[in-house]
């Protein structure tokens, strides 16, 4: 919770955090949007889906303009979606629950970009049923660098330790579903789950380590079952159509990040226990 010699009430961190939140949120919109369909995410400004115009930097606050322009753009008048805020307002607000939870911490920095990549491959998911190399195969440069930087991650003091057990975590993320992905194959004769999510899986592993790994595993089956079954029971579903599965993946890191982690260690506290 330390930041040099001043600490930060927690709460004026959360605010700073959520306030650059909803800025990369906006930014992430742009990617969301233009990844797929190959073009600069840098180049040009935003501008209108519509008509095309650019979008000034007063109509291009994050949440604020869209409530200000009343979800229309200012040259058309063509609906701005609620999307757009959402993204923003999902983001500003897992970084402030981060910044509230972990301070200016490594943990807080490496739960930064993962959310920020996971937003990304969520709604990119959603959308075009991929999740792009970049935010996959990134995230898993993005473990291996930072666990070398800060060892204390992965609980290491070393290193190379910390390093080790980042690509176990990746090894074993990103085999778990590839296993799983066979089987499914074997026993559906269809593609139950693309290699988008064991990448995605493997750098999940390789931010956090395998525990990370197993709980994800557990709440993404267990939200995607429920929610593939009702969607089954609403009919909006067939049994057999695929839905996305990188959004579960998305839902469950995050909750290891917001507090999961936790929740593991008091259980693995209680199972030892139990043990003596
Ligand atoms: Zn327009």
């Amino acid at each position: 919770m330390k930041a040099g010699p001043f600490e930060w009430p927690p709460g004026a961190l959360a605010l700073v955090a959520g306030l650059f939140g909803a800025c990369v949120g906006s930014f992430l919109n742009v990617c969301i949007y233009r990844i797929p369909k190959d073009r600069s995410i840098v180049w040009p400004g935003s501008r209108c889906p519509a008509c095309g115009g650019a979008i000034a930097w007063y109509d291009n606050i994050p949440i604020v303009s869209w409530l200000a322009l009343r979800a229309r753009c200012r040259t058309c008048g063509a609906p701005i979606s609620p999307r757009y805020v959402l993204v923003e307002s999902l983001v500003a607000i897992l970084w402030a629950g981060l910044a509230w939870m972990h301070g200016w911490s490594p943990m807080f920095w490496l739960g930064a970009v993962a959310v920020a990549g996971l937003t990304l491959a969520t709604f990119v998911d959603l959308d075009e049923m991929y999740i792009p190399d970049r935010v996959s195969l990134g995230g898993i440069v993005v473990g291996l660098v930072a666990a070398w930087l800060w060892p204390e991650l992965h609980d290491a003091d070393r290193r190379w330790v910390a390093l080790a057990r980042s690509a176990l975590g990746a090894a074993v993320g990103a085999g778990t579903l590839w296993a799983l992905a066979c089987i499914g194959e074997r026993i559906f004769g269809q593609e139950a789950m693309g290699m988008g999510d064991v990448k995605l899986m493997g750098a999940i592993g390789a931010c956090f380590g395998w525990p990370a790994v197993l709980f994800t595993f557990l709440t993404s089956s267990l939200s995607g079952a429920v929610v593939g079954l009702s969607l089954v029971a609403l009919r909006r579903r067939q049994l057999r159509s695929a839905i996305p599965f990188g959004p579960f993946l998305a839902l469950g890191a995050t909750l290891w990040l917001l507090g999961g982690r936790n929740w593991w260690d008091l259980y693995i506290g209680m199972l030892t226990r139990w043990r003596i």
